[in-house]
C-alpha cells in the first residue's frame, strides 16, 4: 500500500516518506503512515482472496507494506520485490511441548525457515525494497548478527554493494555465514550499542541505506508480516497470547501493530493477544523496567549468550512496556542456564533447533506456565526467530556422544539400555 508520509510517534510531526528516522522537533522515532486503507469493511472477502492468491512470501501482504509500487502483479514479481523472498514459514502445532508444560494449545512459528535462517529477512526485504525505490545503491546495517547475514545476502541477491557492522565478539558461525556473501564485514571493538552509534554517525555522512537506521521506519513494518502470517495460518483468527523475543523491541511492538492493522481492515475480529516479551537476564532493560513499574528503560551493558537480543539501550523500550501492560502481558527475563534448557526443551519436543533467542522465548513460556499464568484453553504462539546452527557454542557439551569401537559388543556395553529396545 502506498506510503502517505512519515509521522513522529511522540509529537505527530509529519515528514516526506524518505530515508529518515528521527523527529527534528522532539527527537522521537518516525513511523510509516499510510494513505487510504484498502479493504475497508465491504470488501474483506476480496482482500482475503487477493492475499491468498498472492506469492508464497511476504509480498502476498503488499497491501499492508510501505512501498510506492502498489500490490504486485499476477506473478508477484514487481521489480522492487525480486531477490530473496522471505516469509511463509511454518506454524506448527506443538502438542508434545504443550503437554510437557501442562498447557492446552501451543503453536511454534518457525522463522528459522527464512532464506538466511532468521526473521530478519522479513525486515530487510522491506527496507531494501524501499531503499531501491528511493534510489540507493549501497545497503548497510548495525547488527547483532542475524541482520548482517540478511543484509549481506540481500546485497548479493540484488547486486547491491553492502557494508555490515557487527560487535567484534559475535558468534563465529554468524560471521562466517555473513562474509561468504561477499559483503564488507566490519567488526567493531565494542557492544552493539557502540556499533549502532557509529552507524548513526556514518549514515549522516553517506548516501547509504542503513536498513535499521535511516530506513528504520520501513524496516520495522516488515515485522508485521509475522502477525499477518500467524493470523492467516490460524484460519484468519487471532491467537490468545504470543511469546516474542525483545531486542530493540521493534519485532515485539510491530507484531501487535500488524494484528491491529488487520483488525481495523476487518480481516480479524476479537481482542489483541496478550503479548509476552522475552529477554535474557544478562541484557534485560525492558524486563527490569517492567518489573519496577517504570515507563522508560535504564540502559544496561549486555552480558548473555543470547547475543541476537543483546541491545542495552532498546529504541522501542517505552512502546514495548506500554504494549505489555495494555494487553495484560509481561516482559520476563531468563538466565543463560534457562536459555540452554529452553533450546533443549524445544528441540526434544518439536524437532526444531533454535538459536539462543528461541531458547529465551521457550524458557519464558515455561516460566509463564509454571507461574500458572496461562489458561489451559488459551491458544499460544511461541516465536522462534532464528536457527540453532548459528549459535552452536550455546549447546556444546550439553549431551553425551557415545564413542565406541565398530563392534556389536562395544555398542551394547556402551548403551546397555538399547539391548532391550
Ligand atoms: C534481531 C533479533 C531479534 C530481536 O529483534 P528486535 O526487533 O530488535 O527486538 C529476535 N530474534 C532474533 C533471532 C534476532 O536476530
Ligand atoms: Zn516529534
Amino acid at each position: 500500500m502506498a506510503v502517505s508520509h512519515l509521522e513522529c510517534k511522540e509529537c505527530g510531526a509529519e515528514y516526506a516518506p524518505e530515508a529518515r528516522y528521527v523527529c527534528e522537533r522532539c527527537f522521537g522515532p518516525l513511523e510509516v503512515a499510510y494513505g487510504e486503507r484498502r479493504g475497508s469493511a465491504g470488501d474483506v472477502g476480496e482482500l482475503r482472496r487477493r492475499i491468498q492468491g498472492g506469492p508464497q512470501n511476504i509480498w502476498r501482504y503488499a497491501d499492508f507494506l510501505p512501498l510506492a509500487g502498489g500490490p504486485p502483479g499476477p506473478s508477484g514479481r514487481l521489480a522492487s520485490r525480486v531477490g530473496l523472498p522471505a516469509g511463509c514459514t511454518p506454524l506448527i502445532r506443538a502438542d508434545r511441548l504443550a503437554e510437557r508444560l501442562g498447557l492446552g494449545e501451543v503453536w511454534v512459528k518457525n522463522d528459522a525457515a527464512n532464506p538466511t535462517h532468521s526473521f530478519k529477512d522479513r525486515v530487510v526485504s522491506v527496507a531494501v525494497a524501499r531503499a531501491r525505490e528511493l534510489g540507493y545503491g549501497v545497503i548497510a546495517c548495525a547488527s547483532t548478527g542475524n541482520l548482517a547475514n540478511s543484509v549481506a545476502a540481500h546485497g548479493a541477491a540484488l547486486g547491491l554493494e553492502s557494508y555490515v557492522f557487527i560487535p567484534a565478539d559475535l558468534e563465529e558461525q554468524k560471521v562466517l555465514a555473513t562474509g561468504i556473501y561477499g559483503t564488507n564485514v566490519v567488526a567493531v571493538r565494542g557492544s552493539y550499542d557502540d556499533v549502532n552509534r557509529l552507524c548513526a554517525e556514518l549514515s549522516a555522512e553517506r548516501e547509504w541505506a542503513f536498513v535499521n537506521i535511516n530506513l528504520r521506519p520501513y524496516y520495522a513494518e516488515g515485522s508485521k508480516t509475522l502477525a499477518f502470517e500467524i493470523a492467516e495460518q490460524l484460519g484468519w483468527e487471532l491467537p490468545d497470547r504470543c511469546v516474542v523475543p525483545v531486542g530493540s523491541g521493534s519485532l515485539y511492538t510491530k507484531i501487535a501493530a500488524g494484528f491491529e492493522d488487520w483488525r481495523s481492515s476487518g480481516l480479524l475480529e476479537g481482542e489483541l493477544p496478550k503479548m509476552n516479551g522475552a529477554q535474557a537476564q544478562g541484557c534485560a532493560p525492558v524486563a527490569e523496567a517492567f518489573a519496577a513499574g517504570h515507563d522508560v528503560c535504564r540502559p544496561v551493558k549486555p552480558d548473555t549468550i543470547a547475543k541476537s537480543l543483546a541491545i542495552g539501550n532498546p529504541a522501542d523500550g517505552p512502546y514495548a512496556l506500554d504494549l505489555a501492560r495494555r494487553t495484560g502481558g509481561s516482559v520476563d527475563a531468563v538466565s543463560d542456564e534457562e536459555i540452554r534448557a529452553g533450546i533443549r526443551l524445544l528441540a526434544e519436543t518439536t524437532g526444531i533447533f533454535t538459536e539462543t533467542a528461541g531458547g529465551v522465548t521457550t524458557a519464558v513460556l515455561r516460566r509463564l506456565a509454571e507461574r500458572g499464568e496461562i489458561d489451559p484453553g488459551e491458544r499460544v504462539v511461541l516465536l522462534v526467530t532464528g536457527d540453532g546452527l548459528k549459535t552452536l557454542d550455546a549447546v556444546r557439551d550439553s549431551f553425551v556422544v557415545h564413542g565406541i569401537e565398530a563392534s556389536v559388543e562395544a555398542f551394547e556395553s556402551a548403551l546397555p539400555a538399547a539391548v532391550t529396545v
